[in-house]
């Protein structure tokens, strides 16, 4: 099964509960725009490689495609597709003015020099210049992109038209018109969906262990927070593997080795720290995932928990942070057992959250602080939260049906007023 089927099935039994139309029904199932192209790009050695690019819009009812650019060496149109999808419902869930997209590039990132990537990242705003724009498509940052490479993107789109047009990408650097807090975004928001289920459970943080799959730009922020809230972040992992301590990890410690020297796995990272403590131990990330904690959260890439692992599961409840780390199958298979999962389209949307703010701020020109950022996304975060809260319970679904079902009832709108055009 592709990934675009798999994550279609959520959509379907979203589909069964609400009285849709043949022609929207239909619609959903093609993206509306998916664009392939080769950017050449002048090798340090010399030589001239090509690399396959790709944008796709999957639906575009809500407003512009939105969505984030990935350079990774496993791209291809069924994971961009797919993430596109996951965009159109994240923000049809957040009520975002956005229809959903995404980009990619296939390459191995880790392997190009600083000047590399900016040529790569120049030559793909290069080959897609006329299929961007503020309303017509904006990019933003995901797996291995970051804000360097907006910043780049940002001044070769205004080079192209010769004028500013901040807003046509977000995620840039603060001081070619990005937003405060955006860096943050993805792990504010996914603190603010657990600090919301956490008020419903009655449970404390301290009672509270997480493993975190992932210590990327999500992952790493996202355990400090938890840190500082008090739960007990008992594993991590990078991909190089996993270290983990039953007592809980010093979250701040690992982080500050981790950025003495980048190269070093998370575990190499945590022995680094001048102390006797010897609790800790190497484990593997397959391991990670399979510990025996009240939270998981796969905060990586997708297709970590399928079929396969499913039932070797042992947490209470996962919080996905990536996009689609868990597929349509495993979760059934996992809501069988009573263990919960909730959305990466509700818990990892803080991100595009604020890349919508950055694209507010740019149209009038403000440059909010970081107090109005944060408020503003934990609003809308909790309202979110709460509507899937209600609909879950209103039809008896699991927590990732319900959020298609909100998402989905709100793009269904779009789509009948816009008409048949026939
Ligand atoms: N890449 C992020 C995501 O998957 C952010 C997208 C955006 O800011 O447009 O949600």
């Amino acid at each position: 099964m592709t990934l675009f089927e798999d994550a279609s099935q959520a959509l379907a039994a979203a589909i069964e509960r609400l009285n849709l139309s043949e022609d929207v029904i239909e619609r959903l199932r093609h993206p509306t725009a998916s664009v392939k192209m080769s950017l050449p790009v002048r090798m340090d050695s010399g030589h001239l490689k090509v690399f396959p690019a790709y944008r796709v819009r999957f639906n575009t009812a809500l407003g512009p495609g939105k969505g984030g650019l990935r350079f990774h060496p496993e791209v291809d149109v069924d994971h961009v597709q797919t993430l596109a999808f996951w965009m159109t419902f994240k923000c049809a869930l957040l009520n975002l003015p956005f229809g959903g997209a995404k980009g990619g590039v296939r390459v191995d990132p880790k392997g190009l020099s600083k000047m590399e990537l900016e040529r790569l990242s120049r030559a793909y705003i290069d080959a897609f210049a006329d299929f961007i724009g503020p309303n017509r498509d904006v990019p933003a940052p995901d797996v291995y992109t970051n804000e360097m490479i907006m910043g780049w993107m940002a001044d070769q789109y205004a080079t192209i038209m010769r004028r500013h047009v901040p807003a046509v990408i977000t995620g840039k650097p603060l001081a070619l018109g990005g937003s405060r807090h955006r860096d943050k975004a993805t792990a504010s928001g996914a603190f603010m969906v657990i600090d919301a289920f956490m008020a419903e459970h009655d449970r404390s943080p301290e009672q509270t262990t997480v493993a975190i799959q992932g210590f990327g730009n999500a992952g790493a922020e996202l355990a400090t927070q938890l840190y500082d809230a008090g739960y007990k972040v008992v594993a991590v992992s990078d991909s190089k593997g996993a270290v983990c301590d039953r007592e809980g990890l010093d979250v701040p410690a690992l982080r500050e080795y981790k950025t003495h020297d980048e190269a070093n796995g998370v575990y190499d990272a945590y022995a680094l720290r001048d102390c006797d403590d010897t609790r800790f131990e190497r484990i593997s990330n397959e391991e990670l995932l399979e510990l025996d904690v009240d939270f998981l959260i796969p905060a990586a890439l997708e297709n970590q928990i399928t079929e396969e692992n499913a039932d070797a599961i042992r947490a209470r409840v996962i919080f996905e942070v990536a996009n689609g780390p868990v597929t349509t199958q495993a979760a059934q298979m996992l809501e069988e057992r009573d263990i919960s999962v909730l959305p990466g389209i509700l818990v990892n949307a803080g991100g595009v959250t604020v890349s919508y703010f950055e694209w507010v701020q740019n149209r009038r020109g403000e440059s909010w602080t970081e107090d109005e950022v944060v408020e503003r996304l934990d609003a809308r975060m909790r309202d979110a939260f709460e509507r899937v809260r209600d609909a879950r319970e209103e039809h008896g679904t699991s927590w990732r049906v319900a959020a298609y079902l909100v998402a989905l009832k709100h793009l269904n709108e779009a789509l009948h007023a816009q008409g048949t055009r026939e």
